[in-house]
């Protein structure tokens, strides 16, 4: 399958339709992204890359982090992280606080906010310098230094972050937060803030589909099973409420964010990344899902 024919062919595809919804306005630093801006990168399990579009232009990967930072506090705290972020899919919007009062504090998943700020916690009573050490695990999936957290990001974020502190104090009142809420949400605010192309996405996320191995450097990240595991909760839960519909219409395990970007990974093929910032109803990229959904078809490759 010639891979550079299929995503510049679909690229031009989704080009020439309209580019439907909004970028994420409750974030202002977030609302000033050029919303034009559409790029894609493939990275294959046989050494080789292609990308289309604005590839290799950095932009605030939000909550596709929420991938690598549950990978960091798995390999921490193994399968103890299930007893206190369970594995199911919501079924509600990224940032909803309703089902936590009936779950006792116990988030869904780690893919909503307030799972992700669980695994923050957990990542702060674990590391002596969690930021530090998450920028260097960055740097070793990635087999690259150059990237950073955006202050402008996380400052803009802090101002409006009402929802996120709500979610954090109310998970705190059940006892499922350890560390102050201030921490806790400085933390998650940051890794939220992490700057990367879809270049540098998708080769991060290689090793997912690599069996849990770096290609560049052979380093075993997460074991087999694992890596199993953390691509079953991306397909169940990669996309809040709209996770069945991605499913449904790529038919592979992907992560989403509300800067417009997109990983979706075919065990043992490869791993994508797709960024185009205006997002649909649910927060996740309108042009990402078309094309992903597109590209699966035209290659006729999905895990189903
Ligand atoms: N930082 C964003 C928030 O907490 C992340 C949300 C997302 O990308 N879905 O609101």
């Amino acid at each position: 399958m010639n891979y550079q024919q299929v995503i510049e062919k679909t690229y031009t595809k989704v080009l020439a339709e309209k580019n439907l919804g909004s970028l994420a306005n409750y974030i202002p630093e977030l609302s000033k992204i050029d919303s034009k801006k559409f790029g894609v990168h493939i990275s294959t399990t046989d050494n080789k890359e292609f990308y289309t579009g604005d590839s290799s232009e950095k932009f605030s990967i939000q909550s596709v982090v929420k991938v690598f930072s549950l990978i960091m506090a798995y390999r921490l705290l193994g399968r103890n992280t299930w007893d206190r972020v369970g594995v199911e899919p919501s079924g509600t919007a990224f940032n909803s606080l309703v089902q936590l009062e009936a779950d006792k504090g116990k988030p869904r998943n780690p893919f909503i906010n307030s799972g992700a700020l669980v695994i923050c916690d957990m990542l702060i009573s674990n590391l002596q310098n969690p930021k530090q050490e998450f920028l260097n695990f960055i740097n070793t999936v990635s087999h690259n230094s150059d990237i950073q957290f955006s202050q402008k990001i996380i400052s803009s974020e802090k101002l409006v972050g009402f929802r996120n502190i709500a979610l954090c104090n109310y998970i705190k009142s059940y006892g499922n937060i350890e560390n102050s809420p201030e921490e806790v949400l400085d933390l998650y605010f940051t890794i939220c803030s992490i700057e990367m192309s879809c270049q540098e996405l998708s080769r991060a996320s290689l090793f997912l589909a690599n069996n849990g191995r770096t290609l560049a450097t052979q380093e075993q990240i997460l074991n087999s099973s694992q890596t199993k595991r953390i691509n079953a909760i991306m397909q169940t839960c990669g996309f809040y409420d709209e996770s069945g519909e991605f499913s449904f219409k790529v038919g592979l395990p992907g992560k989403s964010g509300v800067g417009g970007g997109i990983i979706a990974i075919h065990p043992s093929k490869y791993s994508i990344a797709v960024w185009s910032p205006k997002l649909n109803a649910k927060g996740n990229s309108y042009r990402g899902m078309k094309f992903l959904e597109q590209l699966t078809t035209q290659l006729q490759s999905s895990i189903f």
